[in-house]
């Protein structure tokens, strides 16, 4: 290590500061995090922009230039957090606090502390002087947890010449997590997301007073059968291309019956029973990545204890699987499911991610992981989640989920995002900078 730099700020500081700023979404209020960002490379030399849509919720967007020798690369981080409010946390939410090796905090995992190893990164760059051999286009973003509105969406639709020829996009890993009985270390790299298409069904019957057997056209049997239709909320089983990969992949880090089991899986999504051998919680991830998933979630029915209603409506939280699949084929299935005439309005229709794409950068992103940690395995991953990953790929860049970290095996740090105790480890974070450097100075 050079003796003629002087330190740049670690990731483990960092991810401290950041923390700090109560970025809870909503509101956001994420004017102070987004300035101390501003202000952090500013200070390091490094152009920065700043555009909002909303003043009190502004973005950055900073621009490292490189050896003009590859296209732009993107990183982007929110810096907005889910609330709190209603969990028990063992030390205060937005302390900072450094307890027992780990960063605690709203946000360590999901995403500050992702982003404190990018600018932990950034900062190495520049004070070393090694420019990566492209430009490296950092967007630190508000609201990605309440919809991108001004943030990455804002960006994307009236920003989109700030990422001028950028082909590759990193950001947070949305939540992919297999744990596979922690037999091997993974490295998740999350190349399609799930998206988001919320509905609001409502079907009518006979309603009357409530003292006699109901008929079977009454608006509460209908509800119990939508509900039984939707059971454990999986529609038909499908296979995916990034969903195919992944099994393979998965099922050669595993070799023997684990290994099998997954790529009989994986020729028949429909065979759930071959997910008999993981752990509960790992079977409904892969069963969720397999199929399209529609969960009943509000119910509006009635008003009056002795009054069968007339009128139900049940809100639906959809996710369909990456690939080729309509809101209207989804609507259908559902209807068929049912079985019985139904009015279904959507609520909220998420963007269609493209289908993953395997090549160079991919490689790269894997070959940095391995290098990094020789023991664990990077796995492409599909995510049930959805995050600005999906807005990007609008401007025809491949988005990607890189969130490096160094996890023991079987500890369930990615069951924290957004959950009370979110933490993560100091070396975790540190491993993670690293990996970000990395992939800046061996790209493309
Ligand atoms: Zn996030």
């Amino acid at each position: 290590m050079s003796h003629t730099v002087a330190s740049t700020p670690d990731a483990v500081t960092l991810a401290q500061q950041l923390i700090r700023f109560d970025t809870t979404n909503p509101p956001g209020h994420e004017a102070a995090c987004v300035r101390f960002v501003e202000s952090l490379l500013s200070d390091a030399g490094i152009a920065t922009r700043i555009v909002a849509k909303d003043p009190e919720r502004p973005n950055l967007v900073a621009r490292l230039p490189g050896r003009g020798e590859a296209p732009p690369l993107l990183l982007h981080a929110h810096v907005d957090v889910v609330p709190t409010a209603g969990q028990d946390w063992t030390h205060p939410p937005f302390s900072g606090d450094l307890r027992d090796g780990h960063v605690w905090g709203r946000g360590a995992i999901d995403m500050k502390g992702s982003l404190a190893g990018m600018l932990a990164a950034l900062l190495r760059l520049t004070a070393y002087g090694t420019p990566p051999a492209g430009d490296v286009i950092l967007a630190v973003v508000s609201d990605e947890e309440n919809g991108s509105a001004v943030g990455a969406r804002y960006l994307v639709q009236e920003h989109a010449h700030l990422f001028d020829r950028v082909a590759y996009a990193v950001g947070e890993d949305g939540g992919a997590g297999l744990e596979l009985g922690g037999r091997r270390r993974l490295h998740p790299i999350v190349v399609a997301e799930k998206r988001a298409v919320w509905l609001r069904a409502t079907f009518h019957g006979p309603a009357g007073h409530a003292s006699r057997v109901t008929p079977a056209h009454a608006a509460p049997r209908l509800l119990a059968r939508l509900l039984n239709a939707l059971d454990d909320g999986g529609l038909g089983p499908r296979s995916t291309e990034a969903g195919t990969r992944m099994l393979t992949e998965l099922a050669a880090a595993h070799p023997g019956p684990l290994g099998e089991a997954l790529l009989r899986f994986r020729d028949d999504p429909a065979d759930t029973a071959a997910l008999d051998a993981l752990s509960e919680r790992d079977a409904r991830y892969l069963c969720s990545v397999s199929r399209h998933t529609a969960n009943p979630t509000v119910i509006r029915a009635g008003t009056k204890t002795n009054v069968v209603p007339g009128e139900i409506s049940v809100d639906i939280d959809g996710r369909l699987l990456p690939g080729p699949f309509t809101t209207d084929g989804f609507i259908a299935e559902l209807k068929d499911r049912a079985g019985f005439p139904m009015d279904v309005e959507v609520l909220v229709e998420g963007e269609e991610m493209p289908g993953p794409v395997f090549g160079p950068f991919y490689d790269r992103l894997a070959g940095v992981l391995r290098a990094a940690d020789p023991d664990g395995i990077p796995v492409p991953m599909v995510t049930t989640a959805s995050t600005d990953a999906r807005l990007f790929p609008q401007l025809g860049i491949a988005s990607y989920g890189f969130m490096p970290l160094l996890l023991g095996a079987g500890l369930p740090y990615r069951d924290l995002l957004h959950a009370p105790d979110e933490r993560v480890p100091v070396q975790a974070l540190r491993f993670g900078a690293h990996c970000f450097e990395q992939l800046l100075l061996s790209y493309p």
